[in-house]
């Protein structure tokens, strides 16, 4: 892979000193590598969304909607070969790279639709006071700079690209060094449509490279998804710059088990929470509260289901769970089993990493964790959940809300105006009730408190790219 980077129209090859292997995580071994991109090709990049923009953003709003449809469709086009690259490169299993897929492919259908709709949303605004009258217009924020994680590559950049590309914004969009080749499809399709040169702008790299767009001049606003440190970083030089940002980072979500719930149909709720994608999501419902009505039964057959997940690798096994998708991140979930065996953590399933080439590890669960433990508090990214009991409702919430983070939760009970009241007692952007990670694009994303600022997906992930201008003219 030598020209990696969609700069201005055009593939090029990176200038960069970095080089990035691609990994395959289910055999540890690399299957392609690439140069990143220097910082003089960043101020490309940025310089060609910039003398881009104002073509773009005076683009019809049906055209612009085409151009979203096109994009959908050609994720379609390009099924089979995505698939199998998220399968290869972040060791999803099949059915997990099909959803992604189907995900993207969502989000750029819905965002066609929201930009049709956009002339509708300028009108004029009633004013109490006589001899004026005023309009509102909504306008793109302009150049934005997207950073992505490596997790669910292929969404994550659909959730900022097609609401940006909607609201008449140019973009550069920085993918993870971990996972550079998926987001390419978006520069093809690009190509395909004959998307004019610098509305989309794709350059890859590491931490450099992240930097050299977060901090460059030529943004309107950047929009970051990842950890929180990297996030603190972005967030600094957005403040260097006094421009707006997005931040969707992590979480430590909680999974809330009442003892009215079937103790089966709560089993597959908590381990879906924890073992899609290997655990590797933001959204993981990694922290467990039981009921202790429940918990005795519960929780030895949610030892069984996840001693009886079939991990390993998609490209050649029928499984439920692939490996971890790099190497650090595999070495970070062991150092949590070290922490874990040192604490004297009660370890109902696995808790090890697996004997085999590759990257993976055992799904795993550790009951009756210490609120003090760094297990039950920190961002782990892996299969790895942590139980404790409760009694009351009240404490149900207080112990799930006792957290730095706020992303999401899940309420599992049969009685649902229970389920609905610590819905709305929960400091978090997003609850699902007796369901499990199903987010559909006209709902919002986004956390509260460590987790994040803005929202995305919906209206509001339209409005993260707009800017609301008001024209007010004297009637005299
Ligand atoms: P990360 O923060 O290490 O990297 C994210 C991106 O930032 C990558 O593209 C990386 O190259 C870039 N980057 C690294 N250093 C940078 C710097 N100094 N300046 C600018 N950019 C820089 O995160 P990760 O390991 O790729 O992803 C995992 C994290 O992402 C987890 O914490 C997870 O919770 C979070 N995440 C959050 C959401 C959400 O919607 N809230 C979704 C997915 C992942």
């Amino acid at each position: 892979m030598t020209t990696s980077h969609y700069i201005a129209g055009r593939w090029v090859e990176g200038q960069g000193s970095d080089c990035i292997s691609v990994n395959d995580p289910a055999l540890g071994l690399p299957f392609a590598e690439l140069m990143a991109a220097s910082v003089a090709q960043v101020d490309q990049a940025v310089a060609a969304a910039r003398a881009a923009l104002p073509a773009w953003k005076n683009v019809s709003a049906s055209e612009r909607a085409a151009v979203l449809r096109g994009f959908a469709e050609q994720l379609g086009e390009r099924r089979e070969a995505l698939i199998t690259l998220q399968m290869r490169n972040n060791g999803k299993p099949r059915h997990e790279a099909e959803i992604d897929l189907d995900d993207a492919i969502a989000t750029f259908a819905y965002y066609a639709g929201l930009a049709e709709q956009l002339p509708g949303k300028n009108r004029d605004v009633p004013l109490a006071a006589p001899g004026f009258s005023a309009r509102t217009r909504l306008e793109p924020v302009g150049v934005v700079g997207l950073i992505v994680p490596w997790n669910f590559p292929l969404v994550t950049s659909a959730w900022k690209l097609a609401p940006a590309l909607a609201a008449g914004c140019t973009v550069v969009l920085k993918p993870s060094e971990v996972t550079p080749l998926i987001e390419q499809a978006y520069g093809q399709i690009a190509d395909a449509l004959g998307l004019p040169a610098g509305v989309l702008n794709i350059v890859n790299g590491k931490a450099e490279t992240g930097a050299a767009l977060s901090n460059h001049s030529g943004l309107d606003k950047l929009s970051f998804t990842g950890s929180n440190s990297v996030g603190s970083q972005v967030m600094r030089s957005a403040s260097a710059q006094c421009r707006p940002v997005t931040l969707e980072l992590g979480g430590k979500s909680a999974i809330v088990v009442f003892d009215d719930c079937a103790p089966d149909q709560a089993v597959e709720w908590i381990v879906a929470g924890i073992s899609w994608n290997a655990g590797q999501m933001c959204s993981a419902t990694s922290r467990l509260l039981v009921q202790d009505g429940i918990a005795d039964v519960l929780l030895p057959r949610l030892q069984a289901a996840l001693d009886n997940l079939r991990v390993g690798n998609p490209l050649t096994e029928e499984v439920d769970m692939g490996p971890l998708t790099s190497q650090a991140q595999w070495l970070k979930v062991a150092s949590y089993f070290a922490t874990a065996r040192e604490e004297g953590l009660q370890c109902l399933a696995g808790g090890q990493v697996l004997e085999r080439e590759g990257w993976f590890v055992s799904p795993t669960l550790y009951a009756d964790v210490p609120k003090e433990s760094r297990l039950w508090t920190e961002e782990i990214f892996g299969p790895v959940l942590c139980a404790r009991r409760f009694a009351t409702e009240a404490e149900a919430v207080a112990e799930a809300n006792d957290s730095r983070f706020g992303l999401v939760a899940t309420v599992c009970s049969a009685d649902l105006e229970r389920a609905e009241r610590v819905a709305d007692a929960l400091e978090v952007g997003h609850v699902w009730i007796n369901s499990v990670q199903a987010v559909f694009v006209e709902t919002s994303w986004g956390g509260t408190k460590g987790s994040g600022i803005g929202r995305e997906l919906g209206p509001w992930g339209l409005s993260a790219y707009q800017s609301v201008k008001h024209v007010t003219r004297c009637l005299g």
